[in-house]
């Protein structure tokens, strides 16, 4: 079998294997291997083993382990970009553009170092804060972006000294497998470990004891789980979850040009995105021409099989999120006005036409769920106080969006927003350096940049008394 487990530097066969399925024709492409029990202990094991050695490792030694690590990836890079496009569905240009952001964000994390800060330092006292890894880090992404949302996890991991354990979703292994595959000849063996299950190891690896963190992206109600799961033994936790996130045009923006973003913010990889535009609020007197351009680029959107270079949409990932979506369209037929879309495409794999309601009311299912899926549900408002309060009316807080002529404007809305993230006139700016992280019940903690970093390390501090004497 090519795809195979990662385990103490070894790659090694499952007890059984996983069918892999393009989501562009529902059919299976690729075998990979499905670990069991035993093995998952084995990967915890060999991270337990390898990780004094790694943490004892100073800076420099790491990066140089990491920057190889990263050479070697940047040297199959369309390999990987073709592989996601394969399992996950997404256009090519999209998953070329994962795989470089993904590589930047590694890059960050290999050169960046967290010195210790002398607090106190004179005749009689020295007093030091400085950081050290946690030990073993459990990485469970979803199957979005299973090749960034990896890297967001176990670049600032590894860097810092700890040893990995990942685990990706069961639709998406392959690229996973892929960097475990290259790791196998860099790393020291037991470092970066890579177990796949059936959606059945999941409970194992979170509530196991010798795992000091969780890092995990998926949704609210697994998140909820894991959170459990994580009590017995107080691990720490960063948890980046769903979300619900409203964008907001403002009464002077300019309509054309604001309608290209938002649908852009909606429709990115077929709305499969945390912080998709998933609630779109336009004042009442700028909702018909808005609606009318909208439906425009849905129309025009070229949806298609992702491998092909003109495709700007693709599928939905898996058969289950297909159907959930589809049927949040048909309820949406009977609480609102769907103006473009509204179906499946008559053909193989898991597509959906990018569709746009309105007439909607906020109770709508649509308005009140994550859709998850290229189906924009629109609004309309007529007072600014209004439209923040039916923004901030959700129990999740990932991001939002506030489009305007005048940003000032913007940032003054903005900041009532109750969410990790508020853009204004732009979206999905998510840059090595900034801190991302949901508010309410979209997450826990940070990923990306100086607090990412300080997610996977304790805070230790050295106080010392010189004399000798208490
Ligand atoms: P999911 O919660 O179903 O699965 C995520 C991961 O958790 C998978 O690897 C899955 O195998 C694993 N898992 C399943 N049961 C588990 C358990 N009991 N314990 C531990 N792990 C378990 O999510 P999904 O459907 O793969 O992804 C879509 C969701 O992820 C959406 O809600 C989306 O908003 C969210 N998401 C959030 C972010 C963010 O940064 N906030 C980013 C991407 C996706």
């Amino acid at each position: 079998m090519k795809f195979k487990l990662l385990i103490d530097g070894h790659l090694v066969d499952g007890v059984a294997s996983l069918d892999v399925i393009n989501p562009a024709d529902g059919k299976v492409f690729a075998k990979c291997a499905r670990a069991n029990s035993e093995q998952l202990e084995e990967a915890i094991s060999a991270a337990r083993r390898s990780q004094p050695a790694w943490a004892r490792l100073n800076h420099g030694e790491r990066r140089a382990y990491i920057e190889r690590l990263c050479d070697a990836i940047d040297s199959r890079h369309e390999e990987f970009a073709r592989l996601l496009t394969r399992e996950q569905g997404k256009p090519l240009q999209q998953a070329r553009a994962e795989i470089s952001g993904g590589m930047r964000r590694f890059r960050y994390y290999a050169a960046l170092d967290c010195p210790a800060v002398v607090l106190r330092e004179n005749e009689t006292e020295q007093v030091i804060q400085y950081q050290s890894p946690l030990g073993i880090l459990a990485a469970i992404t979803p199957w979005n972006f299973p090749f960034s949302l990896l890297v967001s996890k176990i670049a600032p991991g590894l860097a810092a000294g700890n040893t990995i354990v990942a685990k990706p979703a069961p639709t998406t292994p392959l690229t996973t497998l892929l960097l475990g595959e290259i790791a196998a000849k860099i790393l020291p063996p037991g470092v970066f470990n890579v177990i796949v299950d059936a959606n059945d190891l999941g409970q194992q690896l979170t509530s196991h004891p010798d795992i000091a963190k969780i890092s995990f992206t998926g949704s609210t109600e697994t998140g909820r789980k894991v959170m459990q799961s994580a009590a017995s033994t107080l691990k720490r936790l960063t948890l980046e979850l769903g979300g619900n996130d409203a964008a907001i045009v403002l009464d002077d923006a300019d309509v054309r040009d604001v309608a290209r973003k938002v649908f852009d913010a909606a429709m990115l990889n077929a709305g499969q995105v945390c912080l998709a535009a998933k609630r779109v609020y336009v004042p009442t007197k700028m909702l018909d021409r808005f609606c009318d351009e909208v439906v425009a680029l849905a129309r025009d959107t070229v949806v298609g099989d992702g491998l092909d270079e003109a495709t700007q949409m693709g599928p939905m990932q898996n058969r289950q999120q297909f159907e959930k979506v589809l049927q949040l369209i048909e309820t949406a037929k009977t609480q609102g006005t769907v103006i473009a879309g509204g179906y499946a495409l008559d053909r193989p794999g898991y597509f959906i036409a990018p569709t746009i309601v309105r007439a909607l009311d906020d109770e709508a299912d649509l308005v009140k769920s994550e859709q998850f899926g290229p189906v924009m549900p629109i609004l309309s408002y007529d007072s600014l106080e209004d439209v923040i309060d039916r923004a901030n009316a959700t129990p999740f807080g990932l991001g939002a969006t506030v489009w305007t002529s005048d940003y000032r404007r913007g940032v003054e809305v903005a900041k009532r927003l109750e969410v990790g993230t508020a853009w204004v006139n732009r979206h999905l700016d998510l840059a090595p350096d900034v801190p991302f992280g949901g508010a309410k019940q979209s997450g826990i903690g940070q990923e990306n940049g100086i607090e990412g970093f300080k997610s996977v390390m304790q805070l230790k501090v050295l106080n010392v008394a010189k004399s000798g004497t208490p």
